[in-house]
């Protein structure tokens, strides 16, 4: 079980510099704003681990974060830089997408991406052309749900269901939608007990 301390190991701009493989990892990914920051925070409890409103789609960097385990040796945090900037040109796109796809493709210890998706706005086009390139490099992942104390409480239970019926067209989306909101801290131990 994921105990919840981490410690930064490094930020990575290529492949080649990436820690070994020899443990297992978790990716966290979604679009800029999209409240990955404040989500890593809250599950680690540090505010100054994972800068919050970072320019976004600056960082064009994979950070690696050391978690500790209850009874078992650490595992990776990797948080991936977010997509979706709408004034961020074609060429950084690219950059992004190169980056992402090999990591998707060549990183043998990735044992889940967790797909953070802002419960205002469900799923976007750009988050389903990453859910289709998670389907195509066989990776793993889930969507967790972001800011849901933004919705009012009838819409909550729609989102979800919504989320849901859309996770079904895609092959390898784990079936369990994860609700969360880093604000009121809902979600985070069943988070933390499926990391
Ligand atoms: P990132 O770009 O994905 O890292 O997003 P941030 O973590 O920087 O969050 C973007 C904005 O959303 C900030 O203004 C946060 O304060 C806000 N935010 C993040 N999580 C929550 C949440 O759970 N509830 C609410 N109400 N606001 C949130």
């Amino acid at each position: 079980l994921f105990a919840g301390r981490v410690d930064f190991v490094m930020g990575a701009v290529s492949l080649k510099t990436l820690p070994g493989a020899d443990r297992p990892e978790v990716a966290f990914a979604g679009r800029s704003n999209v409240g990955k920051s404040s989500l890593v925070n809250a599950l680690t409890g540090r505010k100054t681990l994972a800068r919050t409103s970072n320019t976004p789609g600056r960082t064009q960097e994979l950070n690696y974060f050391e978690m500790g385990m209850e009874m078992d040796t650490p595992a990776y945090l990797v948080d991936l830089p977010g997509y979706g900037y709408a004034k961020i040109e074609r060429k950084k796109v690219n950059a992004w997408t190169r980056l992402v796809k090999d990591y998707l493709r060549g990183r043998p210890n990735l044992r889940r991406v967790l797909l953070l998706i802002d419960s205002r706005h469900g799923l976007k086009e750009n988050d389903r052309e990453i859910m289709h390139m998670l389907d195509e490099a066989a990776v793993n992942y889930q969507i967790v749900l972001t800011k849901l104390d933004k919705l009012k409480v009838a819409d909550r239970e729609k989102i979800v269901k919504k989320t849901q019926e859309d996770a079904k067209k895609f092959i390898a989306c784990h079936p369990i939608i994860m609700a969360t909101s880093s604000e009121k801290g809902w979600g985070l131990q069943e988070l933390r007990a499926e990391i």
